[in-house]
């Protein structure tokens, strides 16, 4: 991967240009609203690391009584849709060990993380997952009011707790790097054609 670098160096705000992009309701979101809302995630993100002082997040995790498994899968490239770690209401959170056991080698060659590290941040993200739910914070409080044809909806951007959850675990954990990234590194070295094409998407945002 030659692109390491550039990736390391992106902004919040292209990182949550980024994700908003993604949401399926992306075209739905006027020019506008978008940048008030990246921040407003950004925010929420950040202000939940602030109300957590615990430094052992698996000890946080087991005194709220949440579920840790950790799931084992066979990893194709054809497959490249992996989950790379996921929370289930109401109080479980699956981390994807295939992944990390193959990403392993990478991750040394890199000099960028360990094993620990990549679990603690996928962790970190599915507690924000958690905590949005039980606080009913912003990210799950904040409806997209929108039209199709005739009808008027209303509906949640999924997209703001993915931001809020990066900010959450990036703050958490005092990253350099937003955790965005391990969907690139996580992808690279099972199917590295789709990981350069998510690299190539993330530079292009401006
Ligand atoms: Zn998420």
């Amino acid at each position: 991967m030659d692109n390491i670098d550039q990736l390391l160096q992106l902004s919040d705000q292209q990182i949550g240009q980024f994700l908003l992009s993604q949401d399926h309701l992306y075209k739905k979101i006027s020019e506008q609203q978008r940048s008030p809302m990246i921040q407003q995630a950004i925010e929420c993100g950040k202000t939940a690391a602030s109300n957590i002082s615990s430094i052992d997040l698996w000890e946080y995790c087991r005194q709220e009584k949440i579920e840790i498994e950790f799931f084992q899968e066979t990893l194709k490239a054809e497959n490249f849709r992996f989950v790379l770690a996921e929370f289930q209401l109401p109080n479980r959170i699956r981390i994807n060990q295939s992944l990390l056991k193959a990403a392993a080698p990478f991750f040394a060659e890199q000099n960028l993380l360990n094993g620990q590290q990549v679990a603690e941040i996928l962790l970190a993200h599915e507690l924000y997952h958690y905590l949005e739910n039980q606080q009913q914070l912003f990210t799950v409080q904040q409806q997209l009011n929108y039209q199709t044809g005739p009808f008027k909806r209303s509906a949640r951007l999924h997209s703001l707790g993915e931001i809020a959850a990066m900010t959450f675990a990036q703050e958490l954990l005092g990253l350099a790097f937003s955790p965005v990234l391990l969907n690139v590194f996580l992808l690279y070295p099972v199917a590295p054609e789709q990981a350069q094409r998510m690299a190539k998407q993330l530079l292009l945002i401006d």
